[in-house]
């Protein structure tokens, strides 16, 4: 009866992540969505809405959760009691960036293991800060986000409600 971890900034969560979600809840009792509070300024959404966006987004995924963290992922893991940590992979530099986060988290946290799950054909290109350029220059994005993402996006560089 395993408890999983998902951590990222989600900024905000598309339908690559919700797609790792979707698999990763097929493997463990429960998968915690952890959305990391960073003060980086390249973030658009803020704490509160990125972790409202993944909540409107995993209210069919019953036994996934969302909370949000500060610090490290593997101090969030222990907290939680989870020992998986789940991540994506896309093809590209995802895999040597897990690689060196992977080898550094291990040192971290011996008993938390790393599974990463291979992002489906459709959502290989996807990503948070691609999605955010194609959104501000009013690109279609319906099928690669949810509609209240969607939404929120609009809102945000648009001003339409
Ligand atoms: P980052 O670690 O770059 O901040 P995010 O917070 O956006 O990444 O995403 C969290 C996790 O989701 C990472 O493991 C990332 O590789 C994965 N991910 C992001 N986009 C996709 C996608 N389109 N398909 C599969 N996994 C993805």
């Amino acid at each position: 009866m395993i408890i999983a971890i998902y951590p990222g900034s989600f900024d905000p969560i598309t339908n690559g992540h919700l797609d790792i979600a979707t698999r990763a809840a097929k493997l463990f009792k429960r998968l915690i969505i952890g959305v990391c509070e960073t003060s980086s300024k390249h973030l658009l959404f803020n704490t509160e809405e990125r972790v409202d966006l993944v909540m409107q987004s995993i209210v069919e995924l019953p036994n996934v959760g969302v909370e949000s963290f500060t610090g490290l992922a593997v101090d969030f893991a222990r907290k939680v009691g989870a020992r998986v940590m789940v991540r994506g992979l896309r093809m590209g530099g995802d895999f040597e960036r897990e690689f060196n986060m992977g080898m550094m988290n291990k040192k971290l946290c011996p008993e938390l293991e790393l599974v990463c799950l291979m992002s489906s054909v459709e959502y290989q290109f996807l990503s948070a800060s691609l999605l955010k350029e194609v959104a501000s220059l009013r690109g279609r994005i319906d099928d690669i986000v949810p509609k209240h993402v969607a939404q929120a996006l609009r809102e945000k560089f648009h001003n339409e409600l």
